[in-house]
């Protein structure tokens, strides 16, 4: 899950990392009153879930109120790729001094975390990093050994901070680095992490990346969902599968995320193209079988389903009384193409073959299933 920026806040806020005074706005109204609030100047700030909020015109300082009105105006419902802004974030304005870099996530390769400093940061660190690829300072931290103020505050001299931040800015690091593993991100990132005009270290923004998987564990994630979400997904996050929405018009049901990602490539090579990604996992019973093929059937774009499967741990006899299951509760808009292998597979195709032959068409192969998938689609439109 990625929080907007102030979301992100006030996650970091629970860490102790200094931010600015801040108020939520949806409309001119409310960022008016906001702007009362936290006290002028103050920042305009789009809440999307993407980056370069600044350079597409997304973030804008206000002097007074007209400047307010105008700004806020200008932003809400401001199109920034593709990500429609529904909602403000209004900020006292900060006197920067210097703007800087500072962030941790996970390196796959090296099995550790990474943290990475610049005394580049702002808008333009995408630019260093390629440009200037030695001004982002790294320190790989093995989990078990945690990051201790001495080492932050080696990798902050080390990244060349003005030497009035080096005490605050390890402290804050050290706290963010908190923020990642105590808090269960995947990333966080602050750019700019800043050093104001009169000595202060401050988070100006905030990219944080929860990790979907902990959240039973935290209960303070109650995170207002401010972006659209796919009505798909949303049905399918409720019903508790792994699903992500795809414009193609076959629809896919695989268990196993490797075999539901070979599937969609399959039914790509062959000339379709996958409306969904959906995994109903290792061990999936009637009744996952019977929501996942719910859910694809809310799907208008859907001309057809493939549903394959392979019964190591599945059996598939499970899988087909699941199918017979969802027959019993919704009317199927399109019919299943199925690919059914392994364990039980002879007895799951008797009982299909017997209570559902009008909607099912057997094939033997992954690629076969996904010729007469991609047929009865019509190809890839
Ligand atoms: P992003 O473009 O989506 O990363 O949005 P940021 O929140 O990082 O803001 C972009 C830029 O706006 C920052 O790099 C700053 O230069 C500027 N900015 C943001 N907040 C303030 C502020 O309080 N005062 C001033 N002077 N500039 C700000
Ligand atoms: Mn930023």
């Amino acid at each position: 899950m990625d929080l907007v920026e102030y979301q992100g806040k006030q996650y970091f806020a629970r860490y102790g990392i200094p931010i600015s005074a801040g108020r939520v706005a949806d409309t001119v109204e409310e960022a008016l009153a906001a702007a009362e609030e936290v006290g002028y100047p103050v920042v305009v700030k789009a809440q999307v879930q993407v980056g370069g909020r600044g350079k597409a015109g997304g973030v804008k300082l206000a002097s007074d109120a007209g400047e307010v009105r105008r700004h806020a105006s200008d932003i809400l419902g401001l199109d920034i790729k593709g990500h429609v802004v529904r909602r403000l974030w209004i900020e006292h304005a900060t006197d920067i001094a210097e703007e800087y870099y500072a962030s941790f996530t996970l390196d796959r390769a090296a099995k550790l975390h990474l943290a990475m400093v610049s005394a580049r940061g702002g808008v333009d660190i995408e630019e260093v990093a390629v440009s200037a690829p030695a001004a982002i300072a790294r320190l790989h931290i093995d989990p078990l050994d945690g990051l201790g103020h001495l080492e932050a505050l080696q990798l902050v001299t080390d990244a060349g901070l003005e030497a009035t931040a080096l005490e605050q800015a390890a402290a804050i690091l050290v706290d963010l680095y908190r923020c990642y593993v105590e808090g269960d991100a995947d990333l966080v990132e602050i750019n700019p992490l800043v050093l104001t005009t009169d000595g202060q270290v401050r988070a100006l923004d905030a990219k944080v990346t929860l990790d979907d998987d902990a959240a039973f564990r935290h209960p303070e994630w109650e995170f207002e969902d401010i972006v659209d979400v796919d009505p798909r997904e949303l049905l399918a996050r409720e019903k508790g599968l792994q699903y992500i929405g795809l414009d193609g018009s076959v629809g896919i049901i695989a268990n196993g995320a490797g075999l539901a990602m070979s599937t969609l490539d399959v039914v790509n090579q062959v000339g379709g193209a996958a409306a969904n990604f959906l995994d109903i996992g290792g061990g999936a019973n009637a009744d996952v079988m019977a929501n996942a093929l719910e859910v694809i059937n809310t799907d208008a774009n859907v001309r057809v389903i493939l549903v394959n499967i392979f019964g190591g741990i599945v059996r598939c006899d499970e899988v087909a009384a699941g199918i017979l299951t969802a027959l019993d509760r919704v009317e199927l808009a399109s019919v299943i193409v199925l690919r059914l292998d392994g364990t039980n597979s002879i007895q799951a195709r008797r009982m299909l073959e017997e209570r559902a032959s009008a909607w099912i068409i057997p094939e033997l192969t992954m690629i076969g299933a996904a010729q007469r998938a991609v047929e009865i689609a019509g190809g890839r439109s």
